[in-house]
């Protein structure tokens, strides 16, 4: 479903929404491209190159990485990029400051915002997924598994290396809850910036494959309409 004209999607939701799976989904059936700004950073600074350099002097000074380099980063990853596809933003952006640089970098690239994603899924969901969400113990292994999604075949020992699972000490239920009130503080004014340009559309669905058919015939329907 080529449409010969790349549209930025941009995908929101709380943590344990899915948003990665979605994203992948996306990719294998509908040819899109995920950009996360995660990866871009990483391979930079794997790769050593000048922005890489500056981006790994704040993070080894245990600061966050400025906006504009992620920007920069951003950018001239994105000029390399096949322009044909699609592509998501996963992770990008956090604030409305950073949604305005967005907007004013893409509008240099020339590549329209096409659709503001926004995945919906209730607390107590949430909560449980993470919950039941079990990590292989062996440090060169490190599988993920869900006990309600996608269980291992003996329970309790990992598929793949059959070392025992465990359960993130960091992930108790204060912990997510916590987790969940911060991203909704910073999340609701980048919501009401998006309602203002007519771009955002919300989903919600128990199977994330099912988001992923609709936001692609919602990303369809923009590139009939331009
Ligand atoms: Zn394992």
């Amino acid at each position: 479903m080529s449409s010969g004209r790349s549209n930025v999607i941009i995908l929101l939701g709380p943590p344990g929404a899915g948003k990665g799976t979605i994203a992948s989904d996306l990719v294998d059936r509908y040819e899109m491209t995920t950009v996360s700004t995660g990866n871009i950073l990483r391979s930079a600074m794997k790769r050593q190159t000048e922005l890489g350099k500056k981006a790994k002097s704040y993070m080894d000074a245990g600061s966050l990485v400025p906006d504009e380099i992620v920007l920069e980063l951003l950018v001239s990853h994105i000029s390399q990029m096949d322009l044909s596809r699609n592509l998501i933003l996963d992770g990008y952006p956090r604030n409305v400051a950073q949604a305005r640089s967005l907007s004013t970098l893409l509008g240099k690239l020339g590549i329209p915002l096409g659709l503001v994603a926004n995945v919906e899924v209730d607390d107590s969901e949430l909560i449980e997924r993470i919950l039941s969400r079990r990590t292989c113990s062996k440090s060169d292994c490190q599988a993920v598994y869900n006990t309600r999604y996608s269980p291992t075949k003996q329970p309790g020992i990992c598929d793949r290396c059959q070392s025992p699972l465990i359960t993130r000490s960091d992930e108790t239920e204060e912990v997510i809850q916590h987790r969940l009130r911060v991203y909704q503080e910073q999340t609701q004014p980048l919501l009401s910036h998006y309602k203002s340009t007519n771009l955002l559309r919300h989903y919600s669905h128990k199977d994330s494959s099912v988001i992923a058919d609709l936001v692609a015939k919602d990303v369809e329907k923009i590139n009939v309409e331009i």
